[in-house]
């Protein structure tokens, strides 16, 4: 199993998950052509994906899904409210959308999907936990709480992206409006520093292979800060913390066996 991401934060979302021949975006919030672009990038073209899986219906997650769906024929897999609220019935239309339900596993080929429901402000969100039958890869991001259902499925995962959105004091002294402060901050916003590093004292850590810090807000946050709060919880230097960033995401992270 391998994985990668095109870029990752408040413009823009998109993470490419592969196994067994099969390749699946997991959101895609960057217009077709930067999509295209940043695949390159990657060595992939949009013709080798096998299906889009959409977590919520907020534009840095949503805004290329559309247009590529319809123009490449892929399908999209996303939660009845996500669709309704992302505005996804042409697709359904075209028969290009399945309906997920968040409490049941299903599979994408050679992939088992494991959707997780997050605490955020959409309609349906949800997150996810991948596996091939050897890996497991979780990607957590858009959550504003940790609830015990969430502990329990990201423990063990060999492979995590997980949320470091912003760090508690800049967003309280940052330039946001008090609501939109208490939006990010609130429970159904994003994770700052402390939660995900509380998160990952709590589960299961030790077969991480690779830890992501992702979903990094540059106005209220630093990747410095994200990783070393990350790192506290971890028997590791700061700098073995990987980052998916808003403009160059992250290049392919292969999961193998260690002799
Ligand atoms: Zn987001
Ligand atoms: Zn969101």
């Amino acid at each position: 199993m391998q994985f990668a991401s095109l870029g990752s934060g408040s413009r823009g979302n998109c993470t490419l998950v592969e196994a067994g021949g099969t390749t699946i975006l997991v959101d895609c919030g960057f217009s077709m052509r930067e999509t295209e672009r940043r695949l390159q990038r990657l060595s992939r073209e949009i013709q080798e994906i096998d299906a889009i899986l959409v977590t919520h219906e907020h534009g840095d997650h949503v805004r290329g899904v559309a247009s590529l769906a319809k123009k490449y024929a892929i399908p999209v897999w996303s939660s009845r409210g996500t669709a309704k609220a992302a505005k996804l019935e042409g697709l359904a239309e075209l028969g290009q959308w399945n309906c997920i339900d968040i409490h049941q596993q299903f599979e994408i080929g050679a992939l088992q999907v494991q959707p997780v429901p997050v605490p955020h402000d959409a309609k349906e969100p949800c997150q996810f936990v991948f596996s091939d039958g050897d890996w497991r890869l979780g990607v957590l991001t858009d959550t504003g709480s940790i609830t015990p259902y969430i502990e329990e499925q990201y423990s063990g995962c060999d492979a995590f992206i997980l949320e470091a959105n912003h760090d508690e004091e800049m967003l309280a002294q940052g330039a946001y409006p008090n609501s939109l402060k208490q939006r990010v901050g609130g429970n159904f916003g994003h994770l700052n520093n402390s939660q995900a590093k509380n998160l990952l004292d709590t589960i299961d850590i030790s077969k991480l292979q690779y830890l992501v810090a992702s979903h990094i807000s540059d106005k209220n946050n630093t990747v410095a800060l994200a990783r070393d709060k990350m790192s506290e919880a971890l028997d590791a230097d700061a700098s073995w913390i990987d980052v998916a960033s808003q403009d160059e995401g992250l290049d392919w992270r292969v999961l193998m066996h260690h002799l």
